[in-house]
């Protein structure tokens, strides 16, 4: 096999706490994590001309070492001290940029997955999740997917019952956010109403989809959601087009609404879309 082409998922979070800062700087989470449809299609082809490239149809993703992707291949050879014959990598993007939705993170799974299977090195997802943890605090969770309580920086996963099927329509504003910057502003705005994270597992646990509805939250939106209004305006779209529940998803700017009414999905995302060009109407994977 020469060329494999994998579907790279977003990630949602029904809920995200800080919970702490290590002496390095790193903050501690807790949050749960929730794959859904809207993916990337990135495409890993052995070359043999020796170099790595990428290519990416969005012109202002970097396509040079900055990649997530290209430092997954590079942190895959080291890891394995194989010989990189040369890769052509290709990212068709969907997953909004800057956005809270691990769109660097879970392309850098994908090509882990990928060289995985076209080397034949069988590493296994506890050892490729060591790799991506060196690229990323989220790249574990996007190796797994699913429904996940993600806790330490991230990388600590627990595994938890499937979220209940429902519709996702995700909206990003357009700017973006740095997760840096937003981390670095959290500790003074600390909000004083935390998750309810026991009671969301509890709400996945008996397949309580108003339960998770009722339970999503997201600490971030004390630093995100008081500089931009645009996302209150997001959630209150969401909202009074009969969204089951709203929130931002990681440090934002991208905000989501569960539905389990297709046709409330359907005007919230014909709404937001002509406001938000970078909305989509996706899925609980
Ligand atoms: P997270 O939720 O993990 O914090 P995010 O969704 O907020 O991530 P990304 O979409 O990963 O953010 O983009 C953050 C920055 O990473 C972008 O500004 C971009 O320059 C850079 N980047 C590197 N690799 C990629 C990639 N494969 N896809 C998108 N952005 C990438």
């Amino acid at each position: 096999m020469n060329s494999i082409k994998l579907d790279a998922h977003a990630k949602i979070n029904l809920t995200l706490d800080v919970t702490g800062k290590l002496d390095n700087g790193y903050h501690t989470v807790r949050m749960v994590m929730q794959s859904v449809g809207l993916h990337d299609d990135v495409t890993v082809e052995k070359t043999d001309d020796g170099q790595i490239t990428l290519t990416c149809d969005r012109p202002y993703v970097p396509t040079d070492d900055r990649n997530l992707a290209v430092r997954a291949a590079n942190a895959f050879f080291a890891h394995t001290g194989l010989v990189c014959p040369g890769l052509r990598i290709d990212i068709c993007k969907r997953i909004p940029v800057a956005a809270g939705l691990a769109g660097g993170s879970t392309d850098a799974a994908a090509v882990l997955r990928a060289l995985d299977t076209l080397f034949e090195t069988n590493l296994g997802l506890d050892t490729l999740c060591e790799i991506g943890l060196t690229l990323g605090a989220d790249v574990p969770y996007c190796l797994r997917g699913g429904t996940m309580l993600a806790e330490g920086i991230g990388e600590v996963l627990s595994p938890l019952p499937a979220a209940p099927h429902c519709l996702v329509v995700l909206c990003k504003p357009a700017f973006a956010v740095s997760t840096a910057a937003v981390y670095a502003q959290i500790d003074d705005h600390m909000p004083d109403v935390r998750p309810d994270t026991a009671g969301m597992c509890q709400a996945l646990a008996q397949g309580d989809y108003n339960g998770v509805c009722h339970r999503l939250y997201n600490v971030m939106e004390a630093v995100t959601a008081v500089r931009h209004a645009e996302i209150g305006q997001i959630k209150d779209i969401l909202l009074s087009c009969g969204a089951d529940g709203a929130a931002m998803s990681g440090s934002g700017p991208t905000t989501f609404g569960l539905f389990h009414d297709s046709d409330k999905a359907q005007a919230a995302f014909d709404r937001l879309k002509a406001i938000f060009p970078d909305t989509h109407l996706t899925e609980i994977l």
